[in-house]
């Protein structure tokens, strides 16, 4: 606790003071150049991973990047969506997984955690599509190498979901919003980005950083 202490400290001696227009300006209004959709893991960080400042990005985060389908439930995600389209009027959105993602190891063990973890158990059924899709499609993986296709499936299924929300729908009708997948690679700081023609997710990465 001592450490961010000190860097609150640090932060209004420092960052801050160097920074007061921007903060002036952020005091009373916002517009943010995308909605981030991403996991909770403490080794994101999407303002330094995009290099953007307070203010550029409306960001969402939770256990695993899920946005659970409109109508599913009441919760948070669909709310910060609907804000982040209908009032700050956003149009690019991306959603990023990343490496080594903890609640998509949970997701191919998930009998597991109904009895350690069932907040997480009943959180990760809203990612049962991209959990059946696993199943049914790469039996053939194991190990590192299925993480790695239910974290880049999973970015596609949240997409999916994002697709149900009614306010996203009919942007995307009109041209007026972009989606966009990604999967943040921590040991090499590359960020694949996924093409929207959805076919194999393999053959469709392109190496952006
Ligand atoms: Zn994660």
């Amino acid at each position: 606790m001592r450490k961010l202490i000190a860097g609150l400290h640090e932060f209004q001696t420092k960052y801050f003071s160097q920074h007061r227009d921007l903060f002036e300006q952020l005091s009373t209004e916002q517009h943010p150049r995308a909605l981030f959709i991403t996991c909770s893991d403490s080794r994101i960080d999407p303002n330094l991973l995009t290099q953007t400042e307070p203010g550029e990005l409306f960001i969402i985060r939770n256990a695993g990047n899920i946005i659970p389908p409109y109508g599913a439930t009441n919760g948070g995600e669909g709310a910060a969506v609907e804000y982040a389209v209908q009032v700050l009027g956003i149009r690019q959105i991306i959603v990023c997984g990343h490496s080594n993602c903890g609640a998509m190891k949970g997701l191919l063990q998930l009998g597991r955690l109904a009895e350690d973890m069932p907040l997480v158990y009943d959180w990760l059924k809203h990612a049962e599509a991209t959990r059946r899709l696993i199943k049914e499609n790469y039996q053939d993986y194991e190990g590192e190498e299925l993480l790695n296709a239910t974290i880049e499936e999973n970015v596609l299924t949240q997409l999916e979901n994002l697709r149900t929300y009614p306010v996203i729908h009919s942007k995307l009708h009109k041209g007026e919003i972009n989606l966009y997948g990604w999967v943040y690679k921590i040991d090499t700081g590359g960020v694949f980005v996924y093409s929207m023609e959805r076919c194999n997710i393999q053959a469709e990465h392109e190496v952006l950083v």
